[in-house]
């Protein structure tokens, strides 16, 4: 009875899939090259596809047909295979991290959506599924880790071995292949680069469904196609990560200023010291925005003691806008005797106000994974999973004063909505590699700016009408800046966007993904159109 009750079921999935991807993008689906254990890991029902049609930015929703959760790279290359060789026009896949992005980067309206998180769970899954740490005499240690795999896993696993990357997100609790579709920038960026700067391999599923493994040696174009890549020209499903001895603990240091001007000149003089083996350099770099509708602390991070809060908010009170640098130095035994005095040295001819420095010593491990407990806290109070109309941006260094004239006072202080963290730190252009595909402007220092907000369901637009407006600004007055985690309509947009490196960006589609099969969420080729 059993049996034939498994029997039937099994008959209704392949019914139903059969069905729905024969309505995929209109196409011929040839169900008979699915094979029979691929069927059983698409999942059609309304939980899956509604968990699948929402992202963190709770603002687009996009529906697939189905949901792939794979156990194995292979699971992943036959889905492809079936979308490439289908007769008439293919499906679209998306790989989806955690759903991360906030403008449905990772959706696949009518097509498949393949759950990465599920391949990190299978840890018996062959190439793609664990995190294994080894040496080599070229490379030192490194770590290969699936591309579904979250830097919190990924960094537990290392500091078993003492071990630890260099390049880090603000938050862990994004994947591998998430992060390096984008960059992976945080506070240690001025001095490793963004997390696509620290990887040395990767295996990859291209457009036809070939699991090919590159790296700057083998496969050359492939590997700088798909860093920073936003999806568009195969899925990771490993990366070969660099890996560096483990520091135990993290002087972490606020500073607070009235003056944009100084506090950018202490930012820049500060990052000016990046040498990777450096010893008088900080190993992270970031600054913020406080100002007096929002509390001094955010969900990013409980920094500033209870007890000075009220001097706080009567500094911004007096200010309105005061900047807040935030630096990090790591250290170990072998540096815990110096590190204050390496600190102090750092420090020396800062212009912060000086009653307004804040120190505090955390374990490494706790410095990383410092967004966690906003994270938990909000979750418990339902404020987690509102609309987040974020904008993320890059901005020359030689126009961050008017940015900060034009936009921080002239728009933001004005409309006195923002209430979330705004996030402003410099970075090297020189750590960042041009052949990859991400883009960033064309000046040797530049700024990262993050609005990120979170709205209530009803009044997410006032914050868009807010992006809007200092786009419109920056637009007016020529500051050319570049988006990160971009998001835009129509083709035009994204030629002005990748620039010079349109025209490959492009080829490199032509190339890898020439069905136009991945990430159709990024909205930058139109499937009805040949490249
Ligand atoms: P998803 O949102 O699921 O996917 C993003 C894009 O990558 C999609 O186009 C998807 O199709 C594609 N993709 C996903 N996995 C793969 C894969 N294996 N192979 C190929 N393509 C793939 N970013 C930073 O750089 N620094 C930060 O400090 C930072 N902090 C954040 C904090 C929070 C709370 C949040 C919500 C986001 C933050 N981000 C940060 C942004 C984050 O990097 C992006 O959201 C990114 O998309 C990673 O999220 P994800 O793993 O959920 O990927």
């Amino acid at each position: 009875m059993a049996e034939k009750f498994l029997l039937v079921s099994q008959f209704m999935v392949m019914f139903i899939i059969t069905r729905l991807l024969l309505t995929v993008g209109k196409a011929k689906f040839p169900a008979h090259s699915l094979p029979d254990k691929l069927t059983e890991k698409l999942r059609t029902d309304p939980e899956s596809i509604s968990a699948a049609s929402v992202d963190f930015g709770n603002i687009v929703r996009e529906t697939p047909l189905a949901v792939l959760h794979p156990s194995c790279p292979k699971d992943i290359a036959a889905l492809v295979r079936s979308a490439y060789h289908g007769d008439g026009s293919s499906f679209a896949i998306a790989a989806r991290g955690r759903g991360h992005s906030v403008r449905g980067q990772a959706m696949a309206p009518g097509g498949v959506v393949v759950d990465m998180t599920s391949l990190a769970r299978h840890r018996g899954g062959g190439g793609g599924s664990a995190i294994s740490v080894s040496w080599s005499r070229s490379l030192g240690y490194y770590a290969d880790v699936g591309g579904g795999q979250l830097w919190r896993d990924v960094l537990e696993e290392t500091l078993w071995h003492g071990l630890s990357p260099v390049s880090w997100p603000d938050y862990l609790y994004l994947t591998v292949g998430g992060t390096l579709s984008n960059a992976g920038i945080s506070g240690q960026t001025f001095r490793y680069g963004p997390q696509i700067s620290n990887v040395y391999e990767m295996d990859v599923i291209t457009g036809t469904g070939e699991l090919t493994t590159c790296s700057p040696d083998k496969n050359p174009e492939l590997f700088y196609s798909v860093l920073g890549g936003l999806g568009q020209f195969g899925i990771i499903t490993r990366a070969r990560v660099a890996l560096d001895r483990a520091p135990t603990r993290v002087k972490w240091a606020r500073m607070l200023y009235s003056d944009f001007s100084d506090f950018t000149r202490d930012q820049e003089y500060l990052i000016s010291k990046n040498g990777r083996y450096q010893d008088n350099a900080l190993d992270y770099v970031e600054g913020m925005l406080l100002m007096p509708q929002g509390p001094p602390d955010s969900w990013r991070s409980s920094f500033f003691p209870l007890s000075d809060h009220p001097r706080i908010i009567s500094l911004l009170k007096q200010h309105k806008i005061v900047y807040c640098l935030e630096v990090a130095k790591y250290y170990d035994d072998l540096t815990q005797n110096t590190v204050n005095k390496d600190l102090e040295k750092l420090f020396e001819g800062l212009n912060h106000i000086p009653e307004f420095e804040f120190q505090k010593d955390v374990a490494y491990v706790d410095f990383l994974d410092r967004v966690r407990e906003g994270e938990l806290k909000l979750t418990a109070q339902g404020l987690w999973d509102v609309p987040h109309p974020w904008l993320n941006l890059f901005v020359p260094k030689s126009r961050i004063a008017d940015f900060n004239d034009g936009v921080f006072k002239n728009i933001i202080l004005k409309r006195n909505i923002t209430t979330g963290p705004v996030l402003i730190y410099p970075m090297n252009r020189n750590k960042w590699d041009d052949q990859m595909s991400a883009v960033v402007p064309d000046e040797d220092v530049f700024y990262t700016v993050g609005f990120l907000h979170s709205s209530g369901f009803d009044d997410w637009q006032q914050f868009y009408l807010q992006n809007k407006e200092l786009l419109s600004f920056c637009e007016d007055t020529g500051i050319e800046l570049k988006h990160y985690l971009p998001s835009f309509g129509n083709e035009q947009e994204w030629m002005r966007h990748f620039g010079s490196k349109w025209r490959r960006f492009r080829q490199r589609k032509a190339r890898f993904d020439p069905k136009m099969i991945f990430s159709p969420g990024q909205k930058i080729f139109n499937r009805n159109h040949s490249i």
